[in-house]
């Protein structure tokens, strides 16, 4: 096992890793930009070591200074947490070329998943479901012409290097497919500096449903359920529960034996999420990330497996700790990602947190990495913390959410609390009623609630 692991982010997910490295009696090391000399990683790690000023190009994205940083202090391997370097295969290389451990997947592994042209090939070629759609790139619109035929209206265009929900248009018939097209490229030239794009049957009414996976890296991997991801903004999720409302315990067998055998063929090493498209029954792929995600304790709360504590078995050598037999689920868990936003506007809301009150009680985790008196930087994003509750179903999981959000109290800066206490009351949410334009649809006839 490692005596000493680099934690090369910030906010409540180095103190996530944090946590699990002081389990395992693991020396830690924080590292911060100079306007996060006071926040609570820093506080709570063994050393830390400043790596820059407060722009993330500059700190948390700076390769050189965090290679520097393990050799300063003699850490053997780095934990990426998500966001920032997590899915950057160059950075696993650099690391891993200077004999620091990365504590994720093969640089190849993370390189061909960061290309979702690339990463769907693979999917499908691992016998994984995905939509339907162009095989590859699509080079020129006499193209498209024809495979949007194919598949028939109203399609989407993608960018091949695509994220954060940039460089999709849909074209609803024929009369759009020029123009998306030609824009998808265009924008995603501008975003990404490569103008691949591909076309895939557009989805009327998918729920968002991932899949959790943890592979041994040498052929062996597990599922550990999926997880909800409807409730999005702007493609940002929101709310994240487990397990999802709309599966049943076979379709969640046959969609986890198929991803598990998958992710084994391929060697995967560590944590990994297969997220899909899901409509009548069917499972989409739509991209994998290689990495920990935001939504992680959704799962770890009905599973009981420390998803952090097996990335660092791992990648250490020790395999995972459990089998598929030992996976079981208990019960329902739903996350609320609290962000320092105004919850109308969603316009961000940096600042000194004047009074910090977090609930508790059976079956509540809060993860976050603020305190009284912290103030809010405005250089890095707008998540202050996650409220996860776990209930024996789901009536009991969100009476006990209603009950933690009014227990919840946050002063000196707005957040999104107020949205979470009005969706937890709303029936649709109650009956599990939802698909990935819920939100969106609710909050545009919610003028107060940011329509
Ligand atoms: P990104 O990497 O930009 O987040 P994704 O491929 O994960 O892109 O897609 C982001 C979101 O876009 C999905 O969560 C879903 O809401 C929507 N989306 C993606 N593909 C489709 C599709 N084929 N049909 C309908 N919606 C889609």
């Amino acid at each position: 096992m490692f005596s000493k692991i680099l934690i090369a982010n910030r906010g409540e997910i180095a103190l996530r890793v944090l946590r699990a490295c002081k389990e395992l009696g693991i020396k830690t090391v924080a590292v911060h930009s100079t306007a996060d000399a006071n926040a609570m990683h820093v506080r709570l790690a063994d050393e830390s070591v400043c790596i820059g000023p407060p722009a993330a190009r500059d700190s948390y994205l700076n390769i050189p200074s965090l290679v520097a940083a393990c050799e300063i202090t003699g850490a053997e391997a780095v934990h990426p947490g998500y966001g920032f370097l997590s899915e950057n295969a160059r950075f696993a290389e650099i690391v891993e070329a200077h004999g620091i451990k990365f504590i994720g997947p093969s640089a190849d592994h993370i390189r061909i998943m960061g290309d979702k042209i690339e990463a769907k090939r693979t999917a499908q070629r691992l016998g994984i479901p995905v939509v339907p759609g162009s095989e590859g790139g699509v080079a020129n619109e006499t193209d498209a012409f024809r495979i949007a035929a194919e598949i028939g209206y109203p399609v989407l265009i993608k960018a091949s290097a695509g994220g954060g929900g940039r460089g999709m248009k849909v074209a609803k018939t024929e009369a759009d497919l020029a123009e998306a097209f030609a824009t998808a490229r265009t924008e995603s030239r501008a975003a990404f500096g490569d103008d691949s794009v591909y076309i895939e049957k557009y989805l009327q009414k998918p729920r968002h449903i991932e899949i959790q996976v943890l592979g041994d890296g040498k052929g062996n991997a597990i599922h550990l359920g999926e997880r909800d991801c409807s409730l999005q903004r702007r493609h940002q999720k929101v709310w994240e529960e487990a397990p999802s409302p709309a599966l049943t315990p076979a379709e969640r067998d046959r969609i986890g034996g198929i991803v598990s055998k998958a992710i084994g063929d391929l060697g995967y090493a560590g944590a990994g999420t297969i997220e899909f498209l899901y409509e009548d029954g069917e499972f989409y792929f739509i991209e994998m990330n290689t990495r920990l995600q935001v939504e992680h304790p959704v799962t770890e709360a009905i599973t009981g497996i420390d998803l952090v504590n097996e990335q660092i078995r791992v990648a250490a050598g020790a395999g995972l700790s459990v089998t598929q037999a030992d996976v079981t689920f208990n019960g329902c868990a739903i996350e609320c990602r609290i962000n320092a936003e105004d919850p109308a506007t969603f316009t961000p809301s940096p600042g000194k947190i004047t009074y910090f009150h977090p609930p508790g009680g059976l079956g509540v985790r809060v993860d976050s990495g603020v305190y009284q008196g912290y103030v809010i930087p405005p250089f890095y994003d707008s998540l202050i913390g996650k409220l996860i509750v776990h209930g024996r179903d789901r009536s009991e999981t969100l009476m006990r959410l209603r009950r933690c959000l009014d227990e919840f109290v946050v002063d000196g800066i707005s957040t999104t609390i107020p949205l979470f206490k009005t969706l937890v009351g709303n029936d649709d949410i109650a009956r599990g009623d939802y698909n990935i334009h819920w939100l969106e649809h609710f909050l545009a006839t919610k003028p107060e609630m940011g329509g």
